[in-house]
């Protein structure tokens, strides 16, 4: 026997790695009990209020105000007045304020990505790590810009909008509250935005930011509300509309703004193929597989809901995806080490449920790893579902959930079909060592952005949005600037 050998005797491997309990710490989040609407730069009081609660637990967070449509028409007024001035600014002098918000951002990122767990159930993890370093880095890269448009649309004579009228849903809050308000101000317009119904409080927390910045007032509003206040915001005196939410709430969006002038960009749901050669690295591919389904809960307009594996492969990609399933971490999203954390509302777990019904009653197989789920609040196993047809509800319809639906493909050209095979038409992965195989794909796929041997990854110069009913604008990158300006 070697030294080496023996020392290796004398300390055998472990056979089972658990974790410890790693909770993040909440006493960084200071909550109002209870908040009103953040107009022209300050907090007024609303008639209404609605309860805020964390889906970890289903505990009450706050009271958040319920604007009606006076508060709304009184937010885009004060925007307007806001505008005068504001898109009058030099651009250098709009964009240190922008700096300084995505400082400020960066300074306050954990008391953010705390509360954004505590209020959206999303790992804190993710919160730590994507949501608010992107929010901060839109913040940095559209600062760059708002000095240089002339450069940026040569010989066109950008102008600024006016008012814009953003709407955003409850899956990255923060997050998409930068895609939004970044451009906007960089262009010269000014804002009012109405945060999700369940996922209102970093939005709160970021009118601090802006108080901060010493940012002018009425340049951002923040309206807290429902349904109801979104459409309030449509049907107001605004220059353009910029939602992102589900197909059927932008539908009703554009019919409602069909001949009125006002722009709109509409980012909306997606089924998105995720698509696995077999001559692709099975292993990185598994790992990018399970980051595009189970990554937020699955809660993602972008998710890789639907994996075409060759079928060459099938077996093994599939033996080795239940694997993997089955060391995903699934509970409290505030602790650092989980990987899977609450769904968002009561809501998206029966619409959850009424779909994995659905595909189990349709004729597909179920597979869920063992897990232990937290008995309060909202929560789903990570789902494959195999012996998917393309007809099945669950290979159809946006489940946005952690549910992944498995087909299998012959030829490159069986793989595009199926993979437009969807009203949708956002994103898409492509897994190959072959890099013509990739271009060709690339331009088959009818999907705004198409990944190659990786998933979910975002980047703030970089457009995203869709085809089809997944919407139309882009946002990131100069292409996100566009929609937010006029040319002579
Ligand atoms: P949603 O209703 O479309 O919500 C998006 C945003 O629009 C929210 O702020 C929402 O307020 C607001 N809204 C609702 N009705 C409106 C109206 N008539 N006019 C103007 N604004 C309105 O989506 P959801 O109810 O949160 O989720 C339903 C489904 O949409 C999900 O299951 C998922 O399939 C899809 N979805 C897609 C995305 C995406 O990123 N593309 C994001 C979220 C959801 P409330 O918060 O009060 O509803
Ligand atoms: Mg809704």
């Amino acid at each position: 026997m070697t030294e080496l050998d023996k020392r290796q005797d004398r300390s055998p491997v472990p056979q089972g790695w658990t974790y410890a309990p790693a909770p993040e710490s909440t006493d960084v989040v200071r909550l109002q009990d209870r908040y009103g609407l953040y107009i022209g730069g300050e907090w007024l009081a609303a008639k209404e209020h609605f309860t805020t609660i964390s889906p970890r637990d289903e505990a009450p967070l706050a009271e958040v105000a319920q604007a009606s449509e006076a508060d709304v028409h009184k937010a885009v007024a004060v925007a307007r007045d806001a505008f005068q001035s504001w898109s009058k600014l030099p651009g250098s002098e709009r964009a240190k304020y922008m700096f300084r918000i995505a400082r400020i951002l960066a300074e306050r990122s954990r008391e953010f990505a705390v509360l954004e767990s505590l209020n959206g159930g999303k790992p804190i993890k993710e919160s730590r790590d994507v949501d608010l370093p992107l929010a901060a880095a839109h913040f940095f890269y559209y600062a760059g810009w708002a000095d240089k448009l002339e450069y940026a649309f040569p010989n066109r004579t950008p102008k600024a909008l006016g008012v814009a009228g953003q709407i955003i849903p409850w899956n990255f809050p923060l997050l998409m509250l930068s895609w939004k308000i970044a451009p906007a101000l960089a262009a010269g317009n000014t804002v009012v935005l109405k945060p999700a119904e369940t996922t209102p409080l970093t939005a709160l927390l970021f009118c601090d930011v802006l108080r901060q910045a010493e940012l002018p007032p009425g340049v951002v509003n923040i309206v807290t509300g429902d349904g109801s206040t979104g459409a309030a915001l449509v049907d107001a005196d605004v220059d353009k509309i910029a939602f992102t939410g589900s197909t059927e709430v932008g539908k009703a969006i554009q019919r409602r703004l069909a001949g009125t002038g006002k722009k709109l960009t509409l980012e909306l749901g997606g089924k998105a193929a995720n698509i696995v050669f077999d001559d692709c690295a099975i292993d990185q591919a598994v790992e990018g597989i399970v980051n595009g389904i189970y990554f937020n809960q699955g809660h993602v307009c972008c998710a890789g809901s639907r994996l075409l594996v060759q079928e060459s492969i099938y077996e093994p990609v599939v033996e080795k995806l239940k694997q993997r399933m089955a060391t995903l971490r699934v509970g409290d999203p505030l602790d650092k080490n989980t990987d899977v954390g609450a769904i968002n509302s009561r809501e998206q777990l029966e619409r959850i449920e009424e779909l994995v019904a659905a595909g189990k009653e349709e004729g597909a197989e179920i597979y869920q790893p063992p897990c232990k789920l937290p008995e309060k609040g909202y929560w789903f196993a990570p789902t494959v579902f195999t012996n998917v047809a393309q007809s099945y509800r669950i290979a159809q319809e946006e489940i946005f959930g952690p549910v992944l639906s498995v087909l299998t493909f012959r030829t490159p050209d069986e793989a595009v079909e199926k993979a437009n095979n969807t009203p949708y038409g956002l994103s898409a992965g492509v897994w190959t060592e072959k890099g013509s195989r990739i271009l060709w794909m690339a331009q088959h796929l009818r999907a705004g952005v198409v990944w190659a041997n990786t998933f979910n990854r975002f980047d703030p110069t970089s457009p995203f949005g869709g085809y089809k009913e997944s919407g139309f604008g882009r946002e990131g990158g100069l292409h996100g600037m566009e929609p937010y300006l006029d040319f002579e």
